[in-house]
């Protein structure tokens, strides 16, 4: 503590010899003084890169801009800077412009599920809202790194009106993520108008906000925006901490401001090769988490993004992890862990196997300590079978609540008032056999 307390004067008087530690917790001086050269990073840090290294860091940083905050800069422990988890997630690494055959500049397929310009709709019930293209420090392991720095902005007023009338127009959309690049990039006034745009939307019943900022620029959770968030409940706060290093005392208090005002916390990891793939530094990621009242909700299996091969791990190593927190530590310190599609596929969660075997009769299941165990199934079991009318169901859910009755997926397999009983993947050759051949004797 003492250490990053005299390295942040250190620093401040490096960057500004006029400035204080009021400017060091101001977030616009922060985003005014990141670091984006090399140069500038040499100086500050005191590490010195030889001049060949020096070369190809240039050239990268050309195709993937660099931007780090000097909050983020100053939690670099320079003496062993090569295997410092803050150091390999800010600074850029020559092997991010080896691109790998099944590597995509946009693997999630976000810009072709885009209706308009600015939102990513994928899901039935919620859309990704993009409304901000940059971000306070830019990470190297971006899944959206295609949008780095190429350009700079932050959308116009009429650009964010075009997703606020697809919102409007489309009434399955309970759930809207504000996302970017840093929605906390923009200025409290901004975001003020448009979380009131969108809480006049009568279908919206969820706003989530995805940001870095409580990471890497902690000092952008002011009371002012907290006090400005909390008018628009219910308002959700998912970040991205990704080792325990990152829990210092100023991302802690902007913690406690966002829990205090009612918003309630996530965080969304992802698994990266050197920085944290390992099993206790998991657990004490996720612990240290609860008990700054933030929830695990996601670990990513890091996407197919160009650049990104020196972060991947193998899924094994994901499952591994999983399996070292499931009933080891609290159920809501356990995060779900996921692998985004290629293709648009969306999240996709992955476990541990835990139903061994299965019968009529009986579930065979394993615990996480290894122990054998049966689920004796019930003799009878009166099924409601269900018809999808819920207006006549013994359940009672009100008929209001039950307005949305279209199955999708292996639900739609399971559910008795559908009458789909396989799924076909799109040019199944036998299909098209079949139809030639319908065709053919006519
Ligand atoms: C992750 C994601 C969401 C939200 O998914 P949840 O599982 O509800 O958190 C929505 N849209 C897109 C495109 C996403 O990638």
């Amino acid at each position: 503590m003492e250490n990053y307390r005299s390295r942040h004067n250190e620093l401040t008087k490096q960057i500004d010899s006029d400035a204080n530690l009021t400017n060091w917790q101001d977030w616009k001086w922060q985003l005014r003084n990141s670091i984006k050269k090399i140069s500038t990073f040499e100086t500050l840090t005191g590490i010195t890169l030889d001049t060949q290294e020096r070369k190809v860091l240039e050239e990268t940083i050309e195709k993937f801009p660099l931007s780090i905050t000097p909050y983020y800069l100053s939690l670099i422990e320079t003496k062993d800077y090569k295997n410092d988890p803050i150091f390999l997630q800010s600074f850029a690494d020559p092997r991010e412009l080896i691109v790998q055959d099944w590597e995509k500049s946009d693997p999630l397929s976000e810009d072709k599920d885009s209706p308009v310009p600015g939102i990513t709709h994928r899901y039935p019930d919620r859309v990704l809202f993009h409304v901000s293209n940059v971000c306070s420090m830019y990470c190297r392991h971006c899944t959206r790194k295609r949008k780095v720095g190429d350009n700079d902005y932050i959308p116009a007023k009429d650009q964010v009106q075009q997703g606020l009338d697809y919102i409007r127009s489309t009434p399955k959309v309970r759930d809207v993520l504000l996302s970017g690049g840093d929605p906390f990039m923009l200025s409290d006034e901004y975001l003020d108008w448009i979380l009131t745009e969108l809480r006049k939307i009568e279908h919206v019943e969820v706003i989530r906000i995805g940001s870095r900022m409580p990471v890497v620029l902690p000092y952008r959770i002011t009371d002012e925006l907290v006090a400005m968030l909390k008018k628009h409940h219910p308002v959700w706060v998912n970040t991205h901490f990704n080792h325990p290093r990152e829990l210092t005392s100023s991302t802690r208090k902007a913690l406690s401001k966002m829990a205090d005002a009612g918003i309630p916390l996530g965080n969304q990891s992802v698994l990266l090769a050197g920085v944290n793939d390992c099993p206790r530094l998991m657990k004490s990621l996720v612990q240290k988490l609860v008990f700054n009242r933030v929830r695990p909700y996601y670990l990513y299996q890091c996407d197919l993004s160009e650049g990104l091969s020196h972060f991947r791990t193998p899924v094994g190593k994901g499952i591994e992890i999983m399996e070292s927190l499931i009933g080891h530590t609290s159920g809501f310190s356990v995060p779900t862990y996921v692998i985004d599609a290629p293709g648009g596929g969306g999240k996709i969660p992955v476990m541990p196997n835990y139903l061994l075997s299965w019968s009529p009769h009986k579930v065979i299941l394993r615990n996480f300590e290894g122990v054998i165990t049966t689920y004796q199934e019930p003799h009878s079991y009166d099924d409601p079978g269900c018809d999808g009318n819920c207006e006549a169901c013994d359940l009672q859910l009100k008929f209001d609540d039950a307005n949305e009755y279209n199955s999708v997926g292996i639900w739609k397999l399971l559910s008795n008032w559908d009458e789909t009983y396989s799924l076909t993947p799109e040019n199944n050759e036998r299909m098209e056999r079949r139809e030639e051949t319908t065709n053919g004797v006519g």
